[in-house]
């Protein structure tokens, strides 16, 4: 077996990170690689029932965090 993480796997997590995770008030945006907690870099004002915000993995074990790729998540008003 291949000690590398499949390519594959990385290419899914890259996406779901380009694409959005959700976004919790209360745990914030997790890593779609590790599962981690996340640090929020920008915090983008409300569109509409959404809002965007960027983070990166502090994770310095983990994928995304070495390749540097920012995670993208969405927050929905479930009171609108
Ligand atoms: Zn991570």
């Amino acid at each position: 077996m291949n000690q590398a993480p499949a390519i594959s796997l990385v290419v899914q997590a890259k996406r779901k990170a380009e694409n959005g995770v959700d976004y919790s008030p209360r745990h914030g945006a997790r890593c779609p690689w590790c599962s981690r907690k996340t640090a929020t870099y920008c915090t983008r004002p409300w569109e509409g029932p959404a809002r965007i915000r960027f983070h990166r993995c502090t994770n310095s074990a983990c994928v995304l965090s070495s390749m540097g790729v920012s995670i993208k998540s969405l927050e929905a008003d479930q009171n609108d």
